[in-house]
């Protein structure tokens, strides 16, 4: 079964640390496994100042910056590379908006928190981001590829030729 382009795009998760203290990573994971995304990468890392001003370049200037490295650092987190048809936008919506109290019911951040700082996980915000946030927190051979048998159920023939 040969997969195309289409159901190759990637995007990147982080499991934040608030997820690890409180024992949600299964929870999260199973999330989009359930949704029908492919786990090609999964590793557990600690993330240094370095690696956090680069990832949030864009709000590194904000007053609560020095939070969010704080927090970020306060233990490992697990990145996540899933795959699938259009799954940057898809893991986007599934993860929810940023201020979790108000994040859609159903929604990852909607299910499991209640702040703005921690939000249970990190999900690429565009294509673009995605490429450049996967290469950032996986090397090329800890990502995997692989046929998924549950691909024929998942997808239609056609959304599978894209
Ligand atoms: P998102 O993670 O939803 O894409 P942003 O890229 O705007 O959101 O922000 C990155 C992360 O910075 C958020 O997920 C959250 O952990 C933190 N953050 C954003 N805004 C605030 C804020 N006003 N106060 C504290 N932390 C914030």
């Amino acid at each position: 079964m040969a997969e195309e382009k289409g159901v190759k795009e990637q995007t990147l998760v982080l499991i934040k640390p608030d997820a690890i203290q409180r024992g949600l990573v299964g929870s999260i994971l199973s999330r989009f496994e359930r949704k029908g995304l492919k786990l090609v990468g999964v590793k557990m890392m600690e993330l240094d100042e370095a690696v956090l001003r680069e990832h949030y370049a864009h709000i590194a200037d904000k007053p609560f910056y020095g939070g969010v490295e704080k927090f970020m650092k306060s233990t490992p987190v697990i990145a996540m590379c899933w795959e699938g048809l259009e799954v940057v936008e898809t893991v986007r919506r599934i993860t929810g908006i940023t201020k979790a109290r108000e994040a859609e019911a159903g929604s990852i951040r909607g299910d499991f928190a209640m702040s703005v700082a921690c939000n249970v996980i990190h999900a690429s915000d565009s294509v673009e981001n995605a490429e450049i946030e996967v290469k950032r927190f996986f090397k090329s051979d800890d990502i995997h590829d692989y046929d998924k048998s549950e691909y024929m159920h998942v997808y239609a023939e056609d959304e599978r030729a894209v």
